[in-house]
Parts: structure tokens; C-alpha cells; sequence
């Protein structure tokens, strides 16, 4: 860690009195296996998620995000969105209505083919993806993939459509049908030439999306990776027809390298083509960014080259031209779609799998979590060493600072120094502070590192200031 040139000479600290053992951690990852129950078990404990409607039995495929989730749900939407919308002049942002004009899923295909094979089993009447009935288990013991008892008796896959329905007023009869959207995207093929016109954009650029979708899924589960409700961070880039290929590229490597930088591990993370059969029907294209979780290799995002098939649909539904005209060559076309497509969700529990460890400090185990700094709910916490000689006051002083410079600090007095640390270890706060009887001489205090336990004195007008740099 390096040490702030503050005020007060920066030195490295042994650790601050009463703070128990507390170096050279011993990381242990545990087993695959185990390491999703110790997840889900944390994310309750410290208030990270929450089953829905959990004290009427819960629901199994919505999940609730408590006051460390939901700071860490936003940091991963903001990061995205500030590297995609922020950090360049050839996205523009947009929030489209969940609620869209029933025609936009005629023409998007969707009250067609947004479908999924179920299967159920007569004798016990549970329901299965059948793409999925390989990796699934039935309720009879031992457990085994349905089918595959004795008394399993599965029927022919039959095509679910996956959409939620509702009506829009107050008669529910068929002409007020209308859908929870299952993507943002097609919020963003209908506004195109808006956004293109009042932000004077020219192909190639992109329209960038945050917001909620709705599957109404077969077999959600394994905790946050498949919901029913889930936030997905969507961004359409139209290009000219040809250069497709090149900007799938150009996106495919941008998506992997944005992961990367969020610190998740690159040896976790592949692409997965689509084979020819796989491709959806409107992808030329498509490659999914995989990563590794405790239940095998999965989907967190998908690029796909969209081609023309969504614009030219809605020119064709609703009689209106979506073409671009190139104001230099006054060329006409449709242009070509590169989608990236990410759950906010999935990438939450990736941040969460990917940071979790638990480490041996001489002697006792510590359960900590990784997460990059820019997405950790709390960046630092501050401890006055004891509850007395004017110690908290300095503390919740340097606490108030921190908010007011919009850092998310937590004060926390409560137990010996160590516990404190612990705490916030497993809640993947960066850096605690201690203020100590040394601080109230020389106005400094120690912040400690939660990943290399080591530990440096600041000045305490400095580290507004120490901590900035670092986030
Ligand atoms: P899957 O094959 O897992 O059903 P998909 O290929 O249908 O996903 P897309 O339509 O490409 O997914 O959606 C883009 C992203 O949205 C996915 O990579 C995933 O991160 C997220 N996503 C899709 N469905 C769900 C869901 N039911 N719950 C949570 N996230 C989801």
C-alpha cells in the first residue's frame, strides 16, 4: 500500500495497541461446493440480500437488496454507466418505459418466439427448462436428473412464452394486453431517431440503458443469478452495415478488459461463442462473457450483432422509417446493431463469489471480501481505539468529514479494535481508520489496509484527501 507524503510522516505501523493478531494473511478460497451456501448465508447476515417477501414464506425467484446490497447494486450501475455514457462522447444515455405498446413485441418477435421448452414430470408435477434437465435434480432420492427414477414420467417439451402479462386501464379484456418488458432494448430500437436527432449523433454510436426486465423464467434460481425481476445494463451501438464484424470486435474486448478492471479475476472469465444453432433469430453473431461460478461455467453478459433485424421490424410494424441518413454522402440505411447485454444481479453475485475469502491471521480465520474499492458499499470506516479521552469526538468528527466529501464511511465503536476490523472486513470495506491516544498529540491516525493488513499514520486533514486518490 502506498503511504500519503501528509502532514505527518507516513510510517509503517506494527499495529495499533489492543488490535490482536493481525498479519500475514493466509488466503483460502474454499470449495466450489461450499462457497455458494457461505455467500448466500453472508449476504443475509450482513444485510446484503434478502429473500422477498420473506415473512410470508418468501418467493423463490425475487430477491430484495438490504442496505449493503442495494450500495453495492448501484456501484456496479454506476461504474458501468459512467464507462459506457460518462467516459465517451459516442454513447448517450436513455430510460425507457417498462410499459410498451403491445405492437413493439409482435415486432421484436417476442409474443411469438420468447419461449423456452417445459417439461413436466405427471407423476410428480414439477417443471423443468428441458435444456436444463441435464444440470437438474429431481425431488426423489438419491438425487438424480429427472427422468431418471423408476416413476419419473416426463411429457413432451411443450413452449412456455416467457413474458409477464398484464392490462393497461381498467378493463382487462384482450386490446389492453400489455407486457412487463424482458429487455431494455427494444425501449432503445423504438427511440433511435429521437436520440440520434436531439443529440446529434452520428453513426456509429450507441444508446446506453439501466433498468428493470421481467422473465417469467421456468427454473430460476441459484440464488441472484436467475429472477424473475432483474436490472439489466443494455447498450445498442449502431453501426453501418459491414462494419459490423469490426465493432463487434472492438465491443467483445472492451466488455472483457471493463471485468477485468473491476478486479474480477481474468482465469474466471472466457468468452463462449454461439454455435450456429444456438444463434437467436435475430443474431448474426453472438458470444456470451462466461464466468466461473461455484455451479460451473455461466453467462453474465452477452455481445450479439443484432444486424438490422430490430429497426427494419419496427419500420415494417409501425410504418415508420428508421433509417439513418449519412449527412455527408446522404447515403440511407438501417444500420447494424451491436448489443452488449449484462444483469446487474449476475454481475453482483460475480463481484460477490469472485471476492469472497477467508484467510488464516495467526491463528484465526477471517471471512473477507475483496470487492475493488469503487464498488464496495462502505470505503472506509472509522474506530476511535477506546470509548473515552476525547477519542470518539475526533472520530465522529473525521467520520462527518468523510460523509460531506460524499464517501461512504461507517463509525463503528462498539467491541475490541479486532472484532471491528472483522466486521468490516466481511463487508469488504477498504480501509479502517483508528483514531488512538498517539493521533490526539500529533493529529494523525492509522488506516489500516483490509487486503495487506498493512498499516500507514495520516495526517487527519489528509485523508479526505488519501482516500480520494484511491477510489
Ligand atoms: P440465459 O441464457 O441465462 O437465460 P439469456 O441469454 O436469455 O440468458 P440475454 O437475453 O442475453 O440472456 O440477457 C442479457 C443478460 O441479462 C444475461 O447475460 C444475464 O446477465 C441477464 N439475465 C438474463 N436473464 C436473467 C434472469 N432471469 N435473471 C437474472 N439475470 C438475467
Amino acid at each position: 500500500m502506498n503511504n500519503f507524503a501528509g502532514s505527518v510522516a507516513p510510517r509503517r505501523l506494527q499495529r495499533p495497541p489492543g488490535s490482536g493478531p493481525d498479519s500475514n494473511p493466509q488466503p483460502q478460497v474454499p470449495p466450489l461446493s461450499d462457497r455458494m451456501e457461505k455467500i448466500v448465508s453472508l449476504c443475509k447476515r450482513r444485510g446484503f440480500v434478502f429473500q422477498s417477501s420473506e415473512i410470508y414464506g418468501g418467493t423463490g425467484s425475487v430477491w430484495d437488496y438490504g442496505p449493503l446490497g442495494v450500495e453495492l447494486r448501484r456501484n456496479v450501475a454506476d461504474a458501468w454507466w459512467s464507462s459506457m455514457v460518462h467516459a465517451r462522447d459516442d454513447v448517450e444515455g436513455l430510460d425507457a418505459g417498462i410499459l410498451m405498446h403491445p405492437r413493439v413485441w409482435e415486432a421484436s418477435g417476442h409474443v411469438s418466439g420468447f419461449t423456452d421448452p417445459l417439461v413436466e414430470c405427471k407423476t410428480c408435477k414439477r417443471r423443468w427448462r428441458e435444456d436444463h434437465l441435464a444440470d437438474a435434480s429431481c425431488t426423489r432420492k438419491p438425487s438424480l436428473a429427472p427422468g431418471h427414477h423408476d416413476e419419473c414420467e416426463l411429457g413432451e417439451p411443450r413452449l412456455f412464452n416467457l413474458m409477464f402479462k398484464t392490462f393497461m386501464g381498467p378493463v382487462e379484456d384482450d386490446a389492453s394486453v400489455v407486457y412487463l418488458r424482458p429487455e431494455t432494448a427494444q425501449g432503445t430500437y423504438v427511440n433511435f431517431l429521437n436520440v440520434q436527432g436531439t443529440a446529434r449523433q452520428r453513426v456509429p454510436f450507441g444508446i446506453a440503458q439501466l433498468g428493470k426486465a421481467f422473465r417469467n423464467e421456468i427454473t430460476p434460481g441459484n440464488f441472484i443469478f436467475r429472477t424473475r425481476e432483474f436490472e439489466q445494463a443494455e447498450m445498442q451501438f449502431f453501426v453501418k452495415p459491414g462494419s459490423d464484424e469490426e465493432w463487434f470486435d472492438y465491443w467483445r474486448a472492451q466488455r472483457m478488459a471493463w471485468h477485468e478492471s473491476m478486479g474480477i479475476a481474468s482465469q474466471r472469465l472466457r468468452f463462449a461463442a454461439h454455435g450456429p444453432n444456438e444463434l437467436a433469430h435475430y443474431a448474426k453473431r453472438a458470444e456470451d462473457i462466461e464466468y466461473e461460478f461455484p455451479f460451473g461455467w455461466q453467462e453474465f453478459e452477452g455481445i450479439h450483432n443484432r444486424t438490422d433485424f430490430d429497426l427494419s421490424r419496427h419500420q415494417e410494424f409501425s410504418g415508420k422509417r428508421m433509417e439513418y441518413i449519412d449527412p455527408a454522402s446522404n447515403e440511407r440505411f438501417i444500420p447494424y446493431v451491436i448489443e452488449t447485454a449484462m444483469g446487474v444481479g449476475r454481475a453482483v453475485l460475480v463481484v460477490l463469489v469472485d471476492s469472497y475469502r477467508e484467510e488464516e491471521v495467526e491463528g484465526e480465520t477471517r471471512v473477507v471480501l475483496g470487492i475493488h474499492p469503487t464498488l464496495a458499499p462502505i470505503k472506509a470506516a472509522v474506530f476511535p481505539l477506546v470509548k473515552k479521552d476525547g477519542l470518539p469526538e475526533i472520530a465522529t468528527g473525521l467520520h462527518d468529514s468523510l460523509r460531506k466529501a460524499r464517501i461512504p464511511s461507517f463509525y463503528d465503536q462498539a467491541g475490541s479494535i479486532g472484532r471491528r476490523y472483522r466486521r468490516q472486513d466481511e463487508t469488504g470495506t477498504p480501509w479502517c481508520i483508528t483514531v488512538d491516544g498517539e493521533g490526539l498529540e500529533d493529529q494523525s491516525v492509522t488506516i489500516r489496509d483490509r487486503d495487506t493488513l498493512e498499516q500507514v499514520r495520516v495526517g487527519i486533514d489528509h485523508v479526505v484527501e488519501w482516500l480520494r486518490s484511491r477510489l
